[in-house]
């Protein structure tokens, strides 16, 4: 008998990403849009002939960048792609940090970022979010992280990062500072100026969220050229596929009238939902500037995310539900969508609340 294989070290505590996916007829879990794809998208997806998929897609989407870099006010050469924000956030971190080296984020966050740190054998660092929910600049500092991650607007909180913590860090860490900005679109401001004019930030962005192209993994960040090219190498070649391509310059011509629609009708539903849920007067509602609301459930309810969570699943719609986070407790994080499916799940959450306060 020979002895069995053995992966990276690094790699033999890293279980696969899952969170549990039961089939569900509404799904509130994922923050993606509920309104849909862009219709130009979809049309250019339709337009698709065969030799856009039998050859290999713009090695970096150059096209793409071109676009993106109008969007958010960059040149191209300060745009690098990926598939998904997650492949440009694993790129960067490959690209900028050691294993060995500490990676200091905010708990809560992105919970993608500690298995980030894992799969590239990093040590992660959480430095948990202040009272008032910013982060905490001073102790994410002293933490030394070669890599120093901030998201804003915060996943899962929706809150914003104060620009007085974030300049502080941008100022005073040492390394690459990432500012995760998949929720842009929803929030009243961006750091998008200060990754410009900084030589070590990477802002990262996605058109999974607001621009209703989660399937095809689209994922970019802007930055100073000599960083993006860093990344763009740790990346490699042709990681944006030819349709996703196609779509998402659809989605930034045609169609950017159309998705700035649908950030405001998200806008209005999360104020809608936030009033709603805090009426049922079981959660705090934190104030969000995503497309998603996090509903934290009262110490003094009772009640359990899970068991609620369970509750939504059982009538068909699926929420996410956390346990137990660092100095906030248990909460659900509830996608903001169209009206009728808002209508849906709070419905089903009264009946679920008020058979676990009879139970
Ligand atoms: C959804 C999300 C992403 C991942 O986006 P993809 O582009 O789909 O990989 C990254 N960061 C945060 C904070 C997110 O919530």
């Amino acid at each position: 008998m020979s002895a069995a294989i053995e992966s990276r070290e690094a790699y033999r505590a890293i279980s696969l990403y899952a969170p549990k996916r039961a089939p569900c007829a509404l799904d509130l879990s994922d923050n993606t849009n509920l309104w849909g794809m862009p219709p130009a998208s979809a049309a250019a997806l339709r337009s698709v002939t065969a030799d856009v998929v039998t050859r290999y897609p713009a090695v970096y989407a150059d096209e793409l960048k071109e676009a993106l870099a109008a969007y958010v006010g960059a040149s191209p050469e300060m745009i690098v792609t990926g598939c998904g924000s997650d492949d440009v956030l694993d790129s960067a971190i490959r690209a900028f940090a050691e294993p060995g080296d500490r990676i200091v984020f905010p708990a809560p966050t992105f919970v993608m970022i500690p298995l980030m740190a894992r799969m590239n054998g990093l040590e992660p660092i959480a430095i948990p979010l202040r009272g008032n929910l910013d982060i905490d600049a001073e102790a994410m500092i002293a933490a030394r992280g070669r890599i120093t991650y901030v998201c804003s607007p915060n996943n899962p909180t929706g809150t914003l990062a104060s620009r007085e913590a974030v300049e502080r860090i941008i100022e005073r860490s040492r390394g690459l500072v990432i500012i995760d900005e998949a929720y842009a679109e929803f929030a009243p401001e961006s750091f998008v100026a200060d990754a410009c004019a900084s030589g070590r930030v990477l802002l990262v962005r996605t058109m999974s969220k607001a621009f209703g192209l989660a399937g095809l993994r689209i994922g970019y960040a802007v930055g100073n050229t000599g960083i993006v090219a860093e990344v763009e190498k740790s990346r490699g070649p042709y990681k944006v596929n030819a349709l996703a391509q196609r779509a998402a310059l659809a989605a930034l011509g045609e169609a950017l009238p159309w998705v700035v629609e649908r950030v405001g009708d998200a806008l209005e539903a999360r104020d809608r939902l936030s009033k709603s849920l805090s009426e049922l007067e079981v959660f705090d509602v934190l104030p969000s500037s995503g497309n998603f609301v996090l509903a934290v459930v009262r110490k003094d309810s009772s009640l359990r995310a899970s068991t609620l969570a369970l509750g939504l699943a059982n009538r068909g719609i699926a929420v996410r539900p956390f346990t137990d986070l660092p100095g906030i407790g248990d909460a659900l994080r509830i996608t903001v969508g169209p009206q009728e499916m808002m209508e849906q799940c709070l419905t089903a959450l009264r009946q679920v609340i008020r058979a676990e306060s009879a139970s």
